[in-house]
């Protein structure tokens, strides 16, 4: 539990709690991207790829610049905890900390995905979701969360001692992102990030401002789809939690596995162009 406060509230504190908050990064500055545009030629797609992530394990592949990529539930709910790297440098990655700034704790169609520093750029734009619908619910909870980190087995040794659990996202991604690139299990878990989590649904608590999860509301046949804004490998594990109803970091959730798909477009969305590095020039004032 958390330590109750033991300095006495100064005079003026509920003047003080009631300044209203301002938005940190007011997106009316950020480019967002032409939806309309991406989703215009959504509906002449040719599948170049499917992939299965088993329950319980990662997989990756790959995705072209100015190709779709949908992650589909199957059999059951089940969450994916994804990864993003530039196929060209896996040191350009997925900035989830940078995302959550600019769109939110929870993103949906519109929102771009942005790589870390310093590229900084949109690795990824959602063109569509099946769970739009959800927006948040009455306990302050979404889908699709940039806040999570990706359930792994430090967390679970320090929480359970003596635990030596080998199947938490984090040593999936690990074992699946060595398989693709070749590198060593100890090299490869240095590039292995804090993830998207596709279908999963969580908040902080209103009191304590804890991060909650609970059934992910994803059913058979959801699917999440982006639109890869340049060269991408993909790497996602079939959360152990299951639908992270109860548990992760064990094998007592019911687990499915995920489907990923791979789409051709007939054409290109007018106007876009693959999104160039960031056009800072990293002089730091120096
Ligand atoms: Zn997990």
């Amino acid at each position: 539990m958390k330590q109750h406060s033991i300095t006495a509230a100064p005079a003026d504190a509920e003047a003080r709690k009631s300044v209203a908050p301002v938005v940190c990064y007011p997106t009316d500055t950020l480019p967002r991207p032409n939806l309309a545009a991406y989703r215009e030629i959504r509906s002449d797609l040719e599948l170049t790829a499917r992939v299965v992530v088993p329950p319980r394990e990662a997989e990756c592949w790959t995705v072209p610049a100015g190709h779709f990529c949908r992650i589909l539930s199957f059999e059951g709910p089940q969450v994916g905890d994804l990864n993003l790297f530039n196929a060209h440098d896996f040191n350009e990655r997925l900035y989830t900390g940078k995302t959550r700034a600019l769109n939110g704790t929870h993103v949906g169609l519109g929102d771009q995905l942005f790589s870390n520093l310093p590229f900084l750029r949109p690795m990824a734009t959602i063109t569509h979701d099946t769970l739009d619908w959800y927006g948040f619910d009455k306990f302050g909870g979404g889908v699709h969360d940039v806040i999570g980190t990706r359930c792994d087995p430090y967390t679970n040794n320090l929480l359970h001692e003596g635990s030596q659990y080998h199947h938490c996202c984090h040593s999936n991604l690990t074992r699946a992102f060595a398989r693709h690139s070749g590198k060593s299990p100890r090299e490869a878990e240095a590039y292995i990030h804090d993830v998207l989590n596709v279908f999963m649904c969580t908040g902080f608590t209103r009191d304590t401002g804890q991060y909650f999860m609970k059934a992910s509301p994803v059913r058979p046949g959801d699917f999440l789809e982006f639109f890869a804004e340049i060269d991408l490998v993909g790497c996602m594990s079939a959360c152990p939690g299951g639908d992270c109803s109860t548990e992760h970091s064990s094998d007592r959730a019911r687990c499915y596995p995920l489907v990923v798909e791979v789409y051709r477009p007939m054409r290109l969305p007018v106007g876009w162009t693959m999104p160039p590095r960031n056009g800072y020039d990293g002089s730091h004032g120096l």
